[in-house]
């Protein structure tokens, strides 16, 4: 078998077998597969696509491709979340502490910033001394000491997707239903999670545009848990416009913080995390139903239990606790610019692949594979689509650490905010639910 006579059949839009994508996987894992070609082959798969039994089989391969931990022996049932990717998405770092604090044990392996959305690792790196880079023995013992874990793949672990991901991030190669689904789930299946809450996001700041491509791509990931035995359920929620108010790496920390300590902070946000954490209590069979999911959920959230847990985590994990106690220490941008509104109205739209891109030209992501993050940098929005807005009133902040960067950040953001003269409904949060 030749990688390239894999290549030329998905070109041609042919079916791979499962032999050829074992091989491919297996191939570019142990490196003998050059980037080159897993490149045009990705390429092939994003313009070609997979049917349901490609797709299953690449999950397979590339959970495969590494370790698949076993968590049975470590805790009683191991839940999990992860999101598709989004703009201002930093659902994980208030998510996984509510859960964690609520006595269900979670560990999750996260990745970087992908295109225009953002990736928890990077944003977690802002806290200095935080590492990501847990050895598997280092996962296990924290899962069962601490009860919560938030770190990168180990090598060891689904090592194809390690590679995959940061090649796809600079090839073009994101927003594909089988990469996507195969990326998170192989994962999920090597990182050995039992109960997995998948939030699939949906509109312009996501992978998926339309809620019937999430919904395929929901229904893939929840079937093939299903297949190895695991429990998932797809939530769809919205990416028209970024989660909360800052989209940047430190920034998006700050507000994570807040929301947890109950300053002040985005309901959007606050809302979709505690949504997502009842969801994840149910499935864990922590909360009899929904209901009780969603107060054991508010509960952890306004007693302090919740941030607590973070603070735990940060300190378990090499974390400077001192920088999430007193967040002004994180780091910040040199140059700190709001905009004011340039009329009257009301925001019938904030575009949030413009503000995810216009994040990533002020540094908080990567251009090329390896390129350094500026964790300082980013947005923060001051509004949401339906709010009325008076002219001159702050519309958004940039922070920025390069002057012509600003600028151009500004004006894009200008462009990114829709206006209508008569009322909007605001945007709903979720659109669905696949069990
Ligand atoms: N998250 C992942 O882990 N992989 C993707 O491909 C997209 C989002």
């Amino acid at each position: 078998m030749r990688a390239v006579d894999i290549i030329i059949k998905k070109r041609d839009r042919q079916k791979l077998t499962t032999e050829e994508i074992n091989f491919f996987i297996e191939g570019y894992t142990r490196g003998d597969i050059p980037d080159y070609q897993a490149s045009a082959w990705a390429m092939a798969v994003l313009l070609n696509g997979m049917d349901v039994e490609e797709t299953t089989d690449l999950i397979l391969a590339m959970a495969r491709s590494g370790e698949i931990l076993d968590l049975s022996s470590v805790v009683p049932i191991a839940v999990d979340k992860h999101s598709t990717g989004g703009v201002g998405d930093k659902t994980t770092l208030v998510v996984e502490p509510i859960v964690a604090a609520c006595g269900l044990p979670v560990g999750k392996m996260s990745g970087r910033g992908l295109g225009f959305s953002g990736g928890t690792l990077d944003k977690m790196e802002s806290i200095p001394g935080y590492r990501t880079d847990l050895s598997t023995e280092e996962f296990l013992a924290q899962l069962r000491t601490v009860g919560l874990v938030l770190t990168g793949q180990t090598g060891e672990l689904a090592p194809a997707d390690g590679k995959l991901y940061a090649l796809r991030d600079v090839t073009g190669t994101v927003q594909s239903i089988p990469l996507i689904a195969s990326s998170i789930m192989s994962k999920k299946i090597a990182a050995g999670a039992q109960a997995i809450v998948l939030d699939v996001k949906v509109g312009v700041g996501a992978f998926m545009q339309t809620v019937d491509e999430a919904r395929t791509l929901g229904e893939l990931m929840v079937s093939v848990a299903e297949l190895v035995n695991r429990k998932a359920v797809a939530l769809l929620s919205d990416m028209n416009q970024p989660l909360g108010w800052a989209v940047g790496n430190a920034l998006e920390v700050k507000e994570a913080i807040d929301t947890l300590r109950g300053r002040v902070a985005p309901p959007d946000f606050r809302e979709h995390c505690l949504e997502v954490a009842a969801h994840m209590l149910s499935l864990g069979g922590k909360a009899a139903d929904g209901v009780e999911a969603r107060r054991l959920a508010e509960q952890a959230l306004s007693s302090g239990q919740a941030w607590q847990m973070f603070r735990k985590l940060v300190i378990a994990q090499g974390g400077d606790v001192a920088f999430v106690d007193d967040p002004s220490r994180l780091p910040s941008a040199a140059l700190v610019e709001s905009a004011p509104a340039p009329r009257r109205g009301y925001l019938s739209f904030i575009n949030a692949r413009i503000v995810g891109e216009t994040a990533v030209l002020l540094g908080a992501g990567r251009a090329k594979k390896g390129d350094p993050i500026d964790y300082a940098v980013g947005i923060v929005l001051h509004h949401k689509v339906g709010d009325r807005v008076e002219v001159g009133e702050p519309l958004f902040t940039v922070h920025a650490n390069d002057p012509q960067r600003l600028a151009q950040a500004r004006r894009q953001l200008l462009e990114a905010h829709v206006w209508s003269d008569a009322p909007v409904e605001p945007l709903p949060l979720f659109y669905g639910v696949i069990r």
